[in-house]
């Protein structure tokens, strides 16, 4: 029993929250952050968790109300003719197909592929039938569906005289030749008698559209008054309506009927005193309904509009040999029939993503009632007299085309904010007390859903922190809040291990960020990275077995390390000798991007800088220079490789590392170019593909509105040139940045050549010289200098070994360097 009631509720709430966040506009944007409704949906989401607790079948889909596809109806009506062309127009017993047979016309000679046959298939053809054969066939369903929230559109098109306005306003002299218009009026009052559960109310609006210019039929009401601004077509998520028609609340079907009679009055009067011909303009009377359930626990609410078009008369422009004013009207309704035809084209083509709606009055206005979401209904009114053979083609042609285009009715649901607050709020209390019953039956007493206190959150993280430590086995899962506050406090006690860890290695290290030049430039300096920011030795970030790698010390021994650590840096290390043996770890340099140097506390940078430039940082030695007659005597331990390496740049090294310097800085430089003229090149590109969306609205509007021709020449306004020419210079601009790009990668695969083969011969020379300086006996290295009998590098290998194996160094450092010129030694 509670699992039923349970589950009615748990859906119910659902659909009308799911219904409501997934309400475009209106509600969805305003009142998401409502209180109540997130109260709501946390304790909707609440009880799922427990019945996911309780039991794991709880999947269950919720659809919401979808319309399927449609297709429109065509229907053909023929106007009742004592000259009926038998010969010509004939109906098969389906009574849906209509064939045409057109005699041959002999006047256009032996050769005569005119075509003479044509067969169109329709929903119905309506041959001789009672208004109210015809009301059934075509309206009735649209009306009542209506009620329900469709939309609806019903449309009259054909030839002046055809029948149109006889279909949908009827003889408004004769009750029982009224057509769809009063009849559809007629129809929704006796349905709204019929709902006594639903509070209906029904608003009318007659507009009619006259060379492009927008007319109110009801205007004339004493309560409506002139409008004072011209009417204007808006558009919003909600459709599309029109600014400054009026629109008339009519609650029963008397009222309906006079607003009919008064628009009907006004379209008369209008094109008597405008003198212009009443089937020359398009007349669409609106029936807006919105149905709301009586009862006070639906906040949902439907609303819809009939929309019940008599159009213009659809003859073309030729035959009618008009000029003056009747060409101007004869070229407007040619227009707006035509644009409508093309949008109708478009909504029968699946593949077509933009429907031009925009391009007349009569179209924009129907946006939302052509195709769409909407239940859509076209009677092509025809003649079946023989000289109007032609206009009735042309006509069914139409028909046939309008029966292509598929719609997709859907309900338009609306939601009352303050029943749905109310609703909500009842509906919350409810679920409170669903939440209480499935607690005790899960033996869960005390559980608490209200928001958590200070201590709450503390007792949370402390569980956090335990879990993590490994004291605590698992987290016991409460409820939703409480698994949120979980995951909170998980990031809380993760940013503070963060930053713990953060302050730990800055109290032993100076950290420099990479974007603090300042900092950079002064490690820069003090020889600890070059240019880029690397690690001294590291070939672009990536370690190549060389760096600073006293730093990486025990930290244990911290003071220990401090003190060879300026040892080392300075040159007198040499002199000194380091202490510690010198082992394969030590010079395990870290690739990591942080470049850590000793913290100021312990050692003053800068100090260091200073003390390094007083004593190596002069003039190049040369290996023959005096000074180097003056060297001290080689130490009885070998310094530390980076250290070493810091002399040898400044002696031996020099020029290498100079040339080494100078490369790698024009390849910076050519690479940051590069990256300019990239940019460059991109922005010119964004600009070229938007010159070339301008271009072609340009192109298709120019063909919309049909191209003007001099000489066999295309004429073009001024804007298309301007953009023609801009996207010629830019196309330019592109070329010889690109040109350049080009030029520039080149010189940057040649420079990072260069700079590859100085850092080789950087490291092999240093190597050599590294060799030489502490392993080679002072004898030999006599020979060793320029003009000696050996030349650098090739040191006769047993002198080597017997050296290294007598100091008693181990193998593993040469090893381990990857680097050993020489075999293992001998057991
Ligand atoms: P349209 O609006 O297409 O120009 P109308 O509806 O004004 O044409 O019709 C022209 C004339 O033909 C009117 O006098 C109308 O009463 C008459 N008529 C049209 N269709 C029918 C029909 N089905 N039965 C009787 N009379 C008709
Ligand atoms: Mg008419």
């Amino acid at each position: 029993m509670t699992t039923t009631i349970t589950s009615h509720h748990f859906l119910s709430t659902c659909s009308v929250l799911g219904s409501v966040l997934d309400l475009e506009g209106g509600f969805k944007q305003d009142k998401r952050h409502h209180p109540v409704l997130q109260a709501a949906c946390y304790l909707i989401w609440e009880l799922k968790l427990s019945q996911m607790m309780r039991s794991k079948n709880s999947n269950k889909h919720y659809f919401t109300k979808m319309g399927s596809r449609k297709k429109v109806h065509a229907f053909v009506r023929v106007r009742p003719t004592d000259d009926f062309a038998h010969e010509m127009i004939k109906y098969r017993d389906d009574n849906k197909t209509i064939d045409i047979h057109l005699k041959k016309d002999s006047r256009r000679g032996v050769v005569n592929n005119q075509q003479t046959d044509w067969s169109f298939k329709l929903d119905r053809v309506l041959h001789d039938a009672s208004q109210d054969l015809v009301y059934e066939t075509v309206a009735k369903d649209v009306v009542s569906q209506a009620l329900n929230g469709f939309n609806g559109t019903i449309m009259c098109y054909g030839q002046t005289g055809a029948g149109k306005t006889y279909t949908m306003t009827g003889a408004t002299e004769s009750y029982k030749h009224r057509g769809i218009l009063p009849r559809a009026l007629q129809q929704v009052f006796k349905m709204i008698e019929e709902r006594p559960t639903h509070a209906i109310t029904v608003r009318v609006s007659y507009l009619e559209i006259y060379n492009e210019s927008l007319f109110d039929l009801l205007s004339t009401l004493p309560y409506v008054g002139p409008s004072v601004t011209p009417m204007t077509i808006v558009e919003n998520p909600q459709g599309v309506f029109i600014k400054g028609l009026s629109v008339h609340l009519t609650s029963q079907e008397e009222d309906a009927f006079s607003l009919l009679f008064e628009g009907e009055t006004n379209r008369i009067i209008a094109s008597h005193t405008m003198n212009k011909n009443s089937s020359r303009s398009h007349c669409i009377f609106t029936i807006y309904v919105e149905a709301r359930s009586r009862t006070l626990s639906d906040e949902k609410y439907v609303t819809s509009k009939i929309n019940l078009v008599d159009l213009a008369g659809s003859e073309r422009l030729g035959k009618s040999r008009s000029e003056g004013r009747v060409l101007k009207e004869a070229t407007y309704i040619n227009k707006s029939l035509s644009f409508l035809e093309q949008a109708i084209i478009a909504l029968g083509d699946q593949k077509r993503d933009h429907i031009p709606f925009r391009q007349c009055k009569l179209t924009h206005a129907l946006k939302d009632s052509l195709g769409g979401n909407c239940n859509m209904v076209l009677v092509t009114n025809i003649y079946g007299e023989a000289a109007q053979l032609e206009e009735t083609l042309s006509s069914l042609r139409f028909a046939s085309r309008m029966k292509l285009v598929t719609t997709e009715p859907t309900v338009n649901e609306k939601y009352d904010a303050e029943r749905m607050v109310r609703n909500l709020e009842k509906e919350l209390a409810l679920l409170k007390q669903e939440l209480a019953i499935h607690d005790s039956l899960a033996n869960r007493t005390l559980v608490n859903y209200d928001p958590m206190d200070e201590i709450q959150i503390a007792e949370i993280n402390s569980q956090v922190r335990r879990y993590l430590e490994g004291t605590l086995e698992e987290i016991d899962i409460i409820n939703l809040r409480q698994i949120q506050e979980v995951f909170n406090q998980f990031r809380v006690v993760l940013s503070q291990q963060e930053q713990e860890v953060e302050s730990t290695l800055r109290r032993k290290y100076t950290l420099i960020d990479k974007n603090d030049y300042a900092a950079i430039s002064a490690v820069q300096k003090a020889g600890l990275v070059d240019a880029d920011g690397h690690l001294v030795g590291e070939p672009d970030g990536q370690g190549f077995g060389l760096g600073v790698a006293p730093f990486s010390t025990k930290p244990g021994k911290k003071s220990k390390s401090k003190k060879m650590f300026k040892e080392q840096l300075s040159s007198s290390a040499r002199k000194e000798g380091a202490s510690s043996p010198l082992s394969g770890k030590d010079l395990d340099v870290s690739t990591s991007k942080t470049q850590l140097t000793p913290s100021s506390k312990d050692g003053d940078v800068k100090d260091m800088v200073v003390r390094d430039r007083e004593t190596s940082n002069t003039e190049p030695l040369a290996s023959d220079s005096p000074k180097e007659e003056l060297r001290p005597p080689r130490p009885s331990t070998p310094p530390a490789k980076p250290v070493a390496f810091e002399d040898f740049k400044n002696e031996r090294g020099s020029e290498i590392n100079r040339i080494f310097k100078e490369n790698k800085s024009i390849l910076n430089e050519r690479r940051k170019r590069a990256s300019e003229t990239t940019q460059r090149i991109n922005a010119i590109k964004r600009e070229i593909d938007m010159t070339k969306e301008a271009l072609n609205l340009q192109k298709s509007l120019r063909e919309k509105q049909g191209e003007y021709e001099n000489k066999g020449l295309m004429i073009i306004d001024e804007e298309e040139f301007l953009l023609i020419l801009k996207l010629k210079d830019l196309k330019k601009q592109y070329r010889t940045e690109y040109q350049d790009l080009r030029d520039l990668r080149a010189e940057i695969q040649y420079c990072q050549h260069l700079v590859d083969q100085c850092r080789h011969r950087l490291l092999t020379e240093f190597d050599i010289w590294y060799n030489e300086s502490f392993f080679v006996p002072e004898d030999l290295q006599m020979a060793v200098k320029p003009g000696g009998s050996i030349r650098p590098g090739m040191m006769p290998l047993s002198k080597i070994v017997s050296l290294v194996s007598g100091t008693g160094w181990g193998w593993g450092w040469w090893t381990s360097t990857g680097q050993c010129p020489l075999p293992p030694p001998q057991a």
